[in-house]
């Protein structure tokens, strides 16, 4: 069932099963903190490595087994460890291999939590970081010409969807000495592939596409198995950010329909996109596959489709882009994405409220832009509330 020629719907099905002695047709949920043995000898000999067997859930699980090995098929990578959430999953591959003295440079259009450990909390331990415009190869250039140990970055960036050149970018980031790691959750494991394209680490909140119904925090760590196990193993079994099994399980249910629900999504956004870009209220429209995209072309070479997320501004500022989220009915005010329900948030005042103004500006979030997560509603539906919540925001607007 880990044939890794089978293709991502089959994989994402059935990759990892491993049935126990029940025979049980769904994956089964070892729902178990640790394991017993045979014999003092054989508990001597798993600790030594000599045998196979488990030991305790927060070094492995076999539920989580399973999850890892589906996660590494889909992805192309030779191993894969599960994290207790998105941020577990960035913080354990950027600390288990970092050292006092050295060097970080990252995009700055980085998801909240990222931008603080970037910002905040790798300098604490004597990290020197730099974030740089992710969509300027002459400034990755210029920070990569020191040596420097690791490269974080996002693409398509939250909320404004820049696209960074991962070729380019991981050529630069090799010559100074870096490995490459790219959270790849936007584009979701579906749509791009950053291992194929000279990253050395994907990282993903599976709390987003991967759960895709709103349910269960996790997280992934893929990469090369030498710098999984070596690396990244001995860093989480003895930190301790490990999945639930039961979240595990929810997950692996979410992987099975992974394959309908992003492309179904994708092309909701991809025709919402549209939709608002024709309306006369709003000003501006940012989609990874429109024309208008300022990385049109880039996006299309690396990626298999523009996503699920659309990003817009209103004409008006903070006033008539509340009044058009309060006047949403369908739609939710809601700062996740990924889910089976379509959610739109404000980023200046809530995901990208503690960044600052300045940053924010230097990022182009201004009070205007809505940032809108597309699901698995149908398309017409949604595009009626989002026109009459346009509406309502023009009436605002007008009465101002
Ligand atoms: C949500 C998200 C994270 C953090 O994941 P959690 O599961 O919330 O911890 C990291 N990066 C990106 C791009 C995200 O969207």
């Amino acid at each position: 069932m880990t044939n890794p020629t089978f293709a991502p719907a089959t994989a994402l099905v059935h990759g990892g099963v491993r049935r126990s002695q029940f025979a049980e047709t769904a994956e089964a949920l070892y729902l178990t903190s640790g394991f017993v043995y045979e014999s003092a000898e054989e508990a001597e000999a798993t600790f030594e490595g000599t045998a196979d067997h488990y030991q305790y859930s927060r070094f492995a699980n076999p539920t989580l087994s399973v999850l890892e090995t589906r996660l590494a098929l889909l992805e192309g990578a030779e191993a894969c460890r599960v994290t207790a959430s998105g941020m577990a999953a960035v913080h354990a591959a950027l600390f288990a291999g970092l050292k006092s003295g050295e060097r970080v440079v990252a995009s700055r259009a980085l998801f909240g939590g990222c931008h603080w450990i970037v910002s905040t909390l790798l300098p604490k331990y004597g990290i020197e970081t730099e974030f740089v415009d992710g969509t300027n190869l002459d400034g990755w250039a210029a920070a990569l010409s020191r040596p420097t140990a690791l490269v974080l970055l996002e693409t398509p960036s939250n909320p404004m969807l820049e696209i960074i050149d991962l070729p380019a970018v991981a050529r630069l980031a090799h010559g100074a000495g870096a490995i490459v790691v790219v959270d790849n959750v936007f584009a979701t494991p579906l749509l791009q592939k950053p291992l194929a394209l000279g990253a050395d680490v994907v990282v993903y909140s599976a709390t987003k596409h991967i759960d895709g119904q709103g349910r269960v925090l996790g997280g992934a760590v893929l990469g090369r198995k030498e710098w999984v196990e070596g690396t990244l193993h001995p860093f989480l079994r003895n930190t301790g950010g490990t999945l639930s099994p039961f979240n595990a399980w929810v997950l692996l249910k979410g992987l099975e329909t992974l394959s309908l629900r992003v492309p179904a999504a994708e092309r909701t956004a991809a025709r919402i996109a549209d939709f608002l870009a024709a309306r006369a209220e709003v000003a501006r429209v940012w989609y990874p596959f429109r024309a208008d995209h300022p990385h049109e072309r880039l996006a299309r070479a690396q990626m298999l489709g523009g996503g699920t997320v659309v990003s817009f501004a209103v004409k008006g500022g903070k006033r008539t882009a509340f009044a058009v989220l309060n006047a949403l009915r369908l739609i939710a005010i809601a700062n996740n994405l990924g889910d089976a329900k379509s959610l739109a948030t404000h980023p200046a005042t809530t995901t990208h409220l503690k960044i600052g103004a300045a940053e924010r500006a230097r990022l182009g979030i201004t009070d205007s832009v809505i940032r809108l997560s597309v699901g698995l509603e149908d398309a017409a539906d949604l595009e009626a509330d989002l026109g009459e919540a346009l509406a309502a925001g023009w009436r605002e607007r007008a009465a101002a």
